[in-house]
């Protein structure tokens, strides 16, 4: 697919730090919050001593299918040059059959199989049988999405939103998966964009996500038309000027499950809460901080964290990441070298199109 390209006043360089914070950002998140996915409700004193404890662990903290997947996503993108569909299909149905316990969810394994024996002839279609053809809802297109941000950190608005949909497509067809996924990524360029990391005007922030997701939801402006999403950001919105939020409010409103509806704004108001010092979490490194309270939260914990981990590692760069979590996260010298690639691809799109 040829990418459009925009020449905007925006920069056009984005710093290598923010791509490696991005893709490693991702990665700890999903090794670090698989250990408390499933739990229903995570102890602040479990969760605090857990974290003390990785302090002088040696022993690699397993990715899963978050990662799995989202490096399938990058290495597609960096060897196709850009979106090759079929190529990403394959690759995701390779990576499940190499190593199928990585925690995917149930429903995948069919679509993975109807892909696998039609060697991926039409790649959308497996998944659009899904759930008597409605598509699933999931975030599993959310979860992944991460990379497409940093490859499209300069295309135009409508251009990412394309390229988000179709990578999702492949396994999620439910318009709330992929309304989902153009967010996650939508936030994630957001806060590789966002020069200024120690200050964060969040109502700018939100307003940007509500402009766009208003677009995909209700383009016509309908009266009364749903728009879930905006719905959602407007939570957020007010939660955050609130001076404290009780997490059992923050999973009634925003949700911890493996819905892409109840998970990606939950995510973000992860990353942008945690900008602020949360008080039953002593970290001082926002970075830390956004991890820890993601998986406070509970539910879908691994996916919740990688993806406010993308976010926060964009906005704060690599070195905010803890450098023991670098040490014992699983797949973290690879992220560094798919975003690498990933700069080196974006830079070598916009002297194309000069
Ligand atoms: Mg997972």
């Amino acid at each position: 697919m040829a990418a459009t390209v925009v020449r905007n006043a925006r920069p056009v360089s984005p710093r290598l730090s923010k791509y490696c914070g991005a893709l490693v950002g991702a990665v700890v998140g999903d090794c670090l919050g698989a250990y408390f996915e499933c739990k229903r409700h995570v102890k602040v004193d479990e969760l605090l001593n857990h974290f003390a404890a990785l302090d002088s662990v040696r022993k690699e903290q397993q990715f899963t299918d978050d990662t799995a997947m989202a490096r399938s996503v990058a290495r597609s993108l960096v060897e196709k040059k850009g979106l090759d569909v079929k190529d990403m299909a394959s690759r995701f149905v390779s990576e499940f059959y190499k190593e199928p316990d990585r925690g995917y969810g149930g429903s995948i394994a069919a679509v993975f199989s109807k892909l696998e024996k039609s060697g991926c002839s039409d790649p959308f279609l497996p998944a659009k049988e899904q759930f008597d053809g409605q598509g699933s809802f999931g975030n599993g297109g959310a979860m992944r999405i991460s990379p497409t941000a940093l490859y499209g950190y300069n295309l135009s608005e409508e251009e990412l939103n394309k390229v988000s949909e179709d990578i999702t497509r492949i396994t999620h067809t439910h318009p709330d998966a992929l309304r989902g996924a153009q967010l996650q990524c939508s936030a994630v360029r957001l806060a590789l964009r966002e020069t200024d990391t120690d200050h964060l005007n969040t109502n700018n922030f939100i307003q940007k996500l509500r402009t766009t997701m208003k677009q995909l939801e209700n383009p016509q402006n309908l009266d009364n038309h749903p728009q879930p999403y905006c719905d959602k950001l407007d939570t957020i919105e007010e939660f955050l000027k609130r001076d404290s939020v009780d997490c059992s409010e923050v999973v009634e409103c925003l949700g911890n499950d493996i819905s892409a509806l109840g998970s990606v704004p939950t995510a973000i108001y992860c990353f942008l809460r945690s900008l602020k010092p949360v008080d039953y979490i002593p970290k001082e490194n926002p970075f830390e901080r956004t991890i820890l309270y993601a998986i406070s939260l509970g539910g879908d914990t691994d996916t919740i964290a990688t993806m406010a981990g993308a976010m926060a590692g964009a906005y704060y760069e690599l070195d905010r990441v803890p450098q023991h979590w670098q040490d014992i996260c699983e797949g973290v010298p690879d992220a560094v070298s798919y975003a690498k690639q990933l700069h080196t691809l974006c830079s070598d799109l916009m002297d194309s199109h000069k």
